[in-house]
């Protein structure tokens, strides 16, 4: 197992962005600790571990106080912020079935810049998902979502901030609206939740996105991502009591005796319960204000450096410690492939095309290197090059076969064709550029769909 970890990306140096989150190495050790203490431990029944029931119920306590939450506000852990995101919509749903019966075809609408978990709810729960586009600035204009408001409509969604661009959604415009049109309004500060408190603390100028702005009915926040918890584990909190009733489970007559449920998960784990709670109270508010004051000062000298390469820009007016990069002469993904192989693992993005960055703690240390590594990058990919020839003739031979040869085809082709790209590289994703090149040739999105579950399927799949 340990070799086999040698080979997975190394996120301890600070290259990898979005997928861990660490605050240093003596808040690594207790989490490590509190975790493998409480690993065994099951949080589907508080009365055999009510320790477990302590530890949660501070730290949703803590996260109330952070988001201005009051006597009413109430919250649940859950698995990560796709889970917080589930319940959020599966309770909009069974709300709006007890207040207005007539409508059979519930919907919800959200920015285009939403994450997909509302995709992922919508499917699983009966939820019509209306996304509506944002503008230039990458946040939706409220006229817009006005627009998109119908007699189904019962849940309307912000982001606080987005993932992809870091901006913060007009979160009291919406809740106006939602109160206005009688319905529920989600805030997603899944990324933000543990961060924008804290940002604001520190004097930068943070709208107001939480349980102070009146008609904000829930709020999901990750524990895991700027909580720098252990995963899986995030929050659902919810403006009251009534409210939050509609996500909670009960079966009265099974043979296995009386169950019931708080979230969508059966056994709930106890280490990501404990350790959570080990982190909250390790740090302490001094403690998170002081690593995003770090995170801040190391974002604003990543968006200047970038900012000063030329050729290079970011999207829009990130609030806190996530922004895109983008380029209009370059291609970015190019740029990306450049990355890869100097060991940085950054998000590949579209519409358009950009990579993504979120500072945390890991990267309070490497601004430096990075911003060289960037620029050596840009410089190689504004002197022509062998890969990047290779790339487009690979692009322009799938787009010609993919108009000749039949749907069921294409996606084998893709299978075979893409080790030839991804190989000889030290890092599958080095070769981005030409997969998404190729993707964007691709006659219909249904093909794409196509590929890319068979990607995941494939995954499943046992390798020599
Ligand atoms: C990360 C994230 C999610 C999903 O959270 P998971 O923990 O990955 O399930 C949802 N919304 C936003 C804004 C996020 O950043």
């Amino acid at each position: 197992m340990e070799s086999l970890q040698q080979r997975d990306v190394n996120w301890q140096d600070g290259k990898v962005f979005s997928l861990v989150y660490q605050a240093g190495e003596e808040a690594y050790d207790l989490i490590k600790e509190a975790y493998s203490m409480f690993f065994s431990e099951n949080g589907l029944n508080p009365t055999a571990f009510p320790s477990l029931r302590k530890f949660e119920t501070e730290v949703v306590r803590m996260a109330l106080s952070l988001l201005n939450g009051d006597g009413e506000t109430v919250g649940n852990m859950t698995s990560g912020g796709t889970e917080s995101i589930l319940m959020a919509v599966k309770t909009a749903r069974d709300w709006a079935r007890g207040k207005y019966p007539e409508i059979i075809f519930p919907e919800m609408v959200l920015p285009a810049s939403a994450h997909p978990a509302f995709d992922k709810a919508g499917a699983y729960f009966d939820v019509q998902v209306m996304r509506v586009p944002v503008n230039e600035l990458y946040i939706p204009e409220i006229e817009t979502i006005e627009k998109a408001i119908n007699k189904n409509t019962i849940l309307l969604v912000g982001s606080a901030p987005s993932y992809p661009h870091g901006m913060m959604d007009p979160i009291r415009e919406i809740a106006k609206l939602a109160l206005k049109n009688g319905i529920l309004c989600h805030v997603d500060s899944c990324v933000g939740g543990f961060m924008l408190p804290f940002v604001r603390e520190l004097g930068y100028e943070v709208p107001h996105f939480d349980f102070t702005v009146p008609g904000v009915t829930s709020i999901s926040a990750d524990l895991h991502k700027y909580g720098y918890a252990a995963k899986p584990a995030s929050l659902i909190l919810y403006r009251n009591k009534d409210i939050r009733r509609f996500q909670m489970h009960a079966t009265t007559d099974w043979s296995g005796g009386i169950y019931a449920s708080p979230t969508m998960t059966g056994s709930r784990p106890g280490g990501a319960i404990a350790a959570a709670w080990s982190v909250i109270n390790f740090l302490g508010k001094e403690g998170y204000v002081d690593i995003a004051d770090k995170v801040m000062k190391a974002t604003k000298r990543l968006m200047v450096g970038v900012k000063s390469i030329e050729g290079l820009e970011i999207i829009g007016n990130p609030v806190m410690s996530i922004f895109a990069i983008t380029s209009q002469e370059l291609d970015i993904f190019e740029i990306g492939d450049e990355m890869s192989e100097r060991g940085w693992h950054l998000d590949r993005q579209q519409y358009p095309n950009s990579l993504h960055i979120s500072v945390n703690f890991a990267h309070t240390e490497i601004v430096d290197n990075f911003l060289k590594d960037l620029s050596l990058s840009v410089g190689r990919v504004k002197t022509p090059n062998l890969r990047t020839v290779m790339n487009r003739v690979l692009i322009n031979f799938i787009g010609f076969i993919t108009r000749l040869l039949p749907k069921k085809w294409i996606s084998k082709i893709i299978s075979l064709i893409s080790p030839l790209i991804t190989s000889n590289s030290p890092s599958p994703s080095s070769r981005s550029a030409a997969m998404y090149g190729m993707m964007g040739s691709l006659p219909n999105e249904g093909d794409l769909k196509e590929i890319v579950l068979d990607l995941i399927e494939s995954f499943t799949e046992i390798q020599e």
